[in-house]
């Protein structure tokens, strides 16, 4: 009874996904087609030996027993043929049963790939719409109170002001953000090919002093000279320049962040720490999640779009490596980068 209810439970959801899921329709109709093919494959390859054999047997037969009697030799000979013949039919409809399994296995390999990356995107515009909501709806409400000239003292018009600019800053990094990820998830434009990362380093350590003075924030640097790893040279300078920015923006006026690269075995390390504001312990494990952004109040930095370190792990796992992070709240964090050599 339980048995039934479970059966026409089963076969509700399979009508449902059939009717709803193009996907599962997908790999249905491909695993039909890949196990009709299979099938045909070893019918034709067990008509193929039933002949060889059939033929095969006649031969020996006419040639080795020449004394047996015809009728005889006849019988054997069918015998044979119905013997064979048997076990081919056996064979074959034990294929009939693989070659859906295989089909299926066929198919799923075929349609994953392709249903992962749909729900992705899915996901990543779901995500988008609801992250652009909020900007977008203060922008609005900024712009209406502007409007009511009378009512906005100067104090509010700047603070106003500075609420927008915020927002609309928001908006360009996101925007920005989500070109970028989607290049590199498509792997579009990524050219592998030798990078110094020392000098890359360097280069763009010193075009982050100048982001960086702006808050009284130091750089200080240490890093070991000829380190090659290969790879594509846009993505790893996102990849430093969203580390260094970080460490920035999520530290205190007056901080300091070192970046630190160096060997370790056959991987580049690279270290940047900073004594910034640290990551809350529960926030840690969620921190490389899109769009996630811990409590903004905390920070002196608003216009996050909770991208950075999901394209920053992307490019690391891109060039086969790996990123950790420890940090202590109210004490600073270090995200370490490993990388390998060439
Ligand atoms: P965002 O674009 O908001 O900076 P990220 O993905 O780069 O997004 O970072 C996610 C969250 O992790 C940030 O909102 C921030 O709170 C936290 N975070 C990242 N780096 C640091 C850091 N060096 N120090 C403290 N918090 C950090």
């Amino acid at each position: 009874m339980i048995k039934m209810r479970n059966i026409s439970k089963l076969l509700k959801e399979l009508a449902t996904d059939w009717k709803n899921n193009n996907f599962f329709r997908a790999k249905i109709k491909l695993t039909i087609y890949y196990s009709t093919i299979i099938f045909f494959v070893v019918l034709g390859y067990s008509i193929l030996l039933h002949s060889l054999f059939t033929v095969h047997i006649r031969v020996r037969a006419e040639n080795k027993n020449i004394s047996f009697l015809t009728d005889v030799k006849n019988d054997f000979l069918e015998g044979t043929k119905n013997g064979l013949l048997d076990i081919i039919f056996l064979l074959d409809t034990i294929s009939i049963f693989f070659s859906v399994v295989l089909g299926y296995y066929f198919a799923k390999k075929t349609i994953n790939p392709l249903e992962e990356s749909y729900l992705k995107q899915k996901r990543i515009i779901s995500d988008m719409a609801h992250e652009l909501k909020l900007p977008l709806s203060v922008v609005k409400t900024g712009i209406q109170s502007l409007s009511i000239k009378e009512t906005v003292n100067i104090e509010d018009y700047e603070d106003l002001n500075e609420d927008i600019i915020t927002e609309v800053d928001r908006l360009s990094n996101m925007i920005n953000d989500i070109l970028f990820l989607e290049k590199t998830e498509n792997m579009l434009d990524i050219s592998f090919r030798n990078i110094n990362l020392s000098e890359l380093l360097k280069k763009e350590i010193d075009f982050m002093k100048n982001y960086a003075k702006d808050f009284y924030i130091d750089i200080k640097t240490n890093i070991a000279e000829h380190i090659y790893i290969s790879g594509d040279e846009q993505s790893i300078k996102k990849m430093i320049d969203n580390l260094i920015k970080n460490a920035v923006d999520y530290n205190k006026s007056g901080g300091s962040v070192f970046v630190d690269l160096d060997r370790e075995g056959s991987y580049a390390k690279l270290c940047i720490t900073d004594d910034g504001i640290g990551i809350p312990s529960s926030d840690i494990k969620k921190i490389f999640e899109r769009f996630y952004k811990v409590d903004s109040s905390r920070s002196m930095y608003k216009g996050g779009s909770g991208l950075g370190l999901s394209i920053v792990k992307d490019i690391v796992e891109k060039h086969h490596g790996s990123i950790s992070v420890n940090s202590i709240e109210n004490e600073g964090s270090k995200f370490t980068v490993l990388i390998p050599i060439v």
